[in-house]
This record gives C-alpha cells, sequence and structure tokens, in this order.
C-alpha cells in the first residue's frame, strides 16, 4: 500500500478508494474519471466539469501547454487552476502521446516535469514510450529499457509535493507488462497509468485490455493506485474496475460529440440515426435528436459532449454503488451483452478468476445467477477449494432434490450448481443463498460436477451417491466412477 492511496471497499479486483493530491489539496474517491481538457478547446468549461458534472479531477496536456506560445506564459504566470478555472486536482500528460503518434518531441524527463511543477500540476508524467500493441519482442524491450530511463529520471526530479506517475508499458507481452509493473512499483513514483492502452480500445480489444491491465497488476502488486490511460467510454467502465483500474481518463466525450457520436452504456450510436434519446440527463431530458441536429454544429458538439459526459459519469456511480453493494460483476455481466468485443473482455476476466478471488470479498448480498459466465465467477472458485477441505462421512447423499424420507446415508446435502454440493450448516451463507435459475444450463452443471470431483479426491474414503436433475453429458463425464448417480427425472 502506497500511503497516498488508501482502499475502502473491494469487489472482485475493483475497488473504492481514495487518493491523496497533497499538492491540491484534495482527496479524490477512486474509481474517478479524469476528463480530458484540451488548453486549446475548452469544449466544457473546467469550472462546470466541477460544479454540474461531479470532476473531482481532470487531465491536460503540459506538452501542449509548452509548445504554444499564446497559452504557455500564461499558465506560467497564473498557474494551472487559475488558467483552467479548476479548483479540483490536475493531472497533466508530457507528451508521450504526441511522441507515439510522431515519433519525435523536443523535450526530456527532467525539462517536462520541471515545467509540470512550474505551472503547478498536481500529478506530473515522465517522457514514457508507449508502445503500440503487437510490436516485435525487440522493439517492446528496447523502448520499455527507455521509459525505466525516463522513471529514474523522474525519481531523480525536484517534484516536492507533486505526485508523478509511473507509466507501466510492454504492448501485448504479457511478461514484459509484469515486469514493468514490478519496476515500476519499486520506485518511489506515486500513480500507475498502464500505458499505450488506446490502440487497443479504439479496435475493441477488450479481453487484449483486460489481459495488459492484469499482468500489470500482477507486477505492481494490489495497494498500488492504476490509471487505464486513454479509457473513457461508459460502456467499459464496469470492466475495467473489477479489472482493477482506479483512475480514466476521457478524451471520448469531446472527440465523439465532434463526430456527431453519442455515447451509452451499451455502445455508441450517431446522432443521425436517432429518433429518441434513451437517457434522462439534462441535455436529453430538454431535447429530442432532431433538436440537436437542427442546432449550429458548435452548439451540437457541445451538447453531444455534454450528455457524452453526463453518461460517463453516471455509469461511474453506478460503479461505484456495484462495488458497495458486491454487484460489480452482475453490472460486468449486464455490460458484457452490449458488445461480443465487450464479452471477450469479460471472458478475459474470469480467466483470471483465481487472481480475483484474493480481494473478492467472502460474503456479500446477493449473486445472481444470469449469465453462463456466472459459472467461472471466483466465488464458485472459491466454494469448491472450500469443499476439498470438508471432512465429508462415509455415505453421503448429494442431491439437487429434498432428502428422501427414509435413507441409509449418513448425510445427505444439497447441490446447487454452479457451485456444487454443501453441507446443511452452509445453507444460509454467500454464495450458496445465490439466485439461480430454474432451467440450469451446461456450464453451471459442468461447473458443480467439478466440485463434487473436488469433494469425492479430498474423501477418497467416503461412498458418494449423486442425486441430479437431467445434468449434461458433459457435466457427468467429469465425475470419477466411484461417483454413483441417479437421475431425479426418471426416478420421479
Ligand atoms: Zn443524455
Amino acid at each position: 500500500m502506497r500511503d497516498h492511496f488508501e482502499i475502502r471497499d473491494h469487489d472482485a479486483a475493483g475497488r473504492i478508494g481514495r487518493l491523496e493530491v497533497p499538492r491540491a489539496g484534495v482527496t479524490v474517491e477512486t474509481p474517478a474519471l479524469l476528463p480530458v481538457v484540451n488548453p486549446n478547446v475548452l469544449t466544457i468549461e473546467p469550472e462546470r466539469l466541477e460544479s454540474e458534472f461531479g470532476a473531482e479531477m481532470l487531465i491536460t496536456n503540459s506538452y501542449i501547454i509548452r509548445s504554444t506560445d499564446r497559452i504557455r506564459d500564461r499558465a506560467v504566470d497564473e498557474g494551472l487552476h487559475e488558467f483552467l478555472g479548476f479548483d479540483g486536482a490536475i493531472m497533466t500528460d508530457s507528451g508521450s502521446f504526441q511522441l507515439a503518434e510522431y515519433g519525435d518531441i523536443d523535450v526530456t524527463t527532467a525539462e517536462i516535469i520541471e515545467f509540470q511543477r512550474q505551472i503547478g500540476s498536481d500529478v506530473a508524467t515522465p517522457v514514457d514510450v508507449p508502445t503500440p500493441p503487437d510490436a516485435d519482442r525487440e522493439r517492446a524491450e528496447r523502448e520499455l529499457a527507455t521509459t525505466k530511463r525516463a522513471l529514474a529520471d523522474a525519481e531523480e526530479a525536484e517534484t516536492g509535493e507533486m505526485l508523478v506517475n509511473a507509466p507501466v508499458q510492454g504492448s501485448t507481452y504479457a511478461d514484459l507488462r509484469e515486469e514493468a509493473g514490478r519496476h515500476a512499483a519499486g520506485t518511489d513514483l506515486d500513480v500507475f497509468p498502464v500505458g499505450a492502452m488506446v490502440p487497443l480500445l479504439n479496435s475493441y480489444r477488450y479481453a487484449d485490455t483486460v489481459e495488459a491491465v492484469r499482468a500489470a497488476k500482477r507486477g505492481l502488486g494490489p495497494g498500488a493506485p492504476v490509471h487505464l490511460f486513454g479509457a473513457g467510454h461508459p460502456m467499459m467502465l464496469a470492466l475495467a474496475v473489477a479489472a482493477g483500474c482506479d483512475l480514466f481518463d476521457s478524451a471520448a466525450y469531446a472527440l465523439m460529440a465532434r463526430d456527431g457520436r453519442y455515447l451509452t452504456v451499451s455502445g455508441t450510436e450517431h446522432l443521425a440515426d436517432l429518433d429518441y434519446f434513451p437517457c434522462s440527463c439534462p441535455v436529453c431530458a430538454d431535447h429530442a435528436p432532431a433538436d440537436l441536429r437542427g442546432f449550429d454544429d458548435a452548439e451540437t458538439e457541445r451538447l453531444l459532449a455534454e450528455h457524452n459526459l453526463h453518461v460517463t459519469f453516471e455509469e461511474l456511480r453506478r460503479v461505484k454503488e456495484a462495488i458497495r453493494s458486491g454487484t460489480l460483476l452482475e453490472l460486468v455481466d449486464r455490460r458484457a451483452r452490449g458488445h461480443p468485443a465487450m464479452l471477450d473482455g469479460y471472458r478475459a476476466l474470469l480467466d483470471h478468476a483465481d487472481e480475483l478471488e484474493r480481494t473478492d470479498p467472502g460474503s456479500k448480498d446477493a449473486f445472481f445467477y444470469t449469465s453462463h459466465e456466472a459459472a467461472r465467477r471466483p466465488e464458485v472458485d472459491r466454494h469448491r477449494d472450500r469443499l476439498a477441505r470438508l471432512a465429508a462421512p462415509e455415505k453421503l447423499l448429494l442431491t439437487e432434490s429434498k432428502a428422501p424420507s427414509d435413507h441409509e446415508y449418513d448425510a445427505v446435502w444439497r447441490v446447487k450448481p454452479p457451485f456444487g454440493p454443501y453441507p446443511p450448516a452452509l445453507s444460509e451463507t454467500y454464495p450458496l443463498t445465490a439466485e439461480v435459475p430454474e432451467r440450469t444450463d451446461d456450464a453451471a452443471q459442468v461447473a458443480a460436477a467439478e466440485s463434487v470431483v473436488a469433494l469425492a479426491a479430498a474423501n477418497p474414503k467416503t461412498a458418494v451417491t449423486l442425486g441430479h436433475d437431467a445434468w449434461c453429458e458433459r457435466a457427468l463425464d467429469r465425475l470419477p466412477d466411484r461417483v454413483e448417480t441417479e437421475n431425479l427425472r426418471t426416478l420421479s
């Protein structure tokens, strides 16, 4: 744990935390969304970002400020907060993005950190090298070495109370990301952006995004505040938070508005195609799509940007509430239905159920089984691990039905897909209080069968009989021969 970042609540790998930003004199609640403010084009006034949208922190680009004569002197004289008219915390980017886009920039880490300190940035960024996805290995390693030197230069710089980002690079190589995360966590820098994500996000590669985040997190450890650089579409916030990200920045709200695009939690629509707004934010409550199309371009763009930001902050509040109520994975599951690529992202996240399990609370209010993906949730794994430690009697009946009125078993345990068997004493405990559909699916049956396997393996001397409700072949095939099975449907 770094002492300026405190974690309050957990769900999966998602958390509600508090990031202290001493130079701004504020504490920012995470997950937080930082609207990107282009110092040349204020689509929405920063003061309004705070008062109307609730932004506690924003991000702007110190490289653009430094290389634009018209604004540089003002930013230096007045300081960023006065210049932008924003009281909250301000993070500044360094020009790394420009480096990635144009191949060269004319500033060193030492110079840009000093400039960021001079203009009053609260969280500064060194000049790291954002290696794009799918770069060849040799390039990814070489550029990562340059990024590490940039972090060392940033550590040496005079920064006072200003926090400093330690970007984690490594392209699409999980081992490099992990190693970069471990290295960054070993510096005395403060916030950890997972970098070069924009190309992945722009091409909807959410599974690769999740893999990069998880790899970085394995290196960084659980106590580090993690920023998913360049991510701000409301559709993917729940997924990215569940994977362990704490900070997001949205340029999307303004960039998309410029192209007439309207963001929703399940994807992006075009204003030109809409007859109705599926939203009740101030913009959508006061206007129909046809009204917006009738305004001049600048007004349409501004109103679209406002809607885009409203819907993004609304989703962020929904994500936080889901963490508090222990329903974050249910929310991720719902969002995964918005686009097949989101479903890939959710499935990639579940590939790391063992990692999520470490921070997933042992008890929550409810578990809703609403998709076959839920059979791979960390709670199912955890119950299975617990079964492997339970002692079973000599003759044990496991059944999806009630105990028979007359029997010769030593004990009768209920079976509930996807969890599998459990002794009566656990019946009122999480997750066995789960709401599951009466018409169960193959994935739940297979998961339950694996739990029977775990219980039987832990109790080699127990004679196990399983009464199942017409389980699929795939589930029954998992069971060892010594587990006797009875199909309850044909029995009755
Ligand atoms: Zn709206």
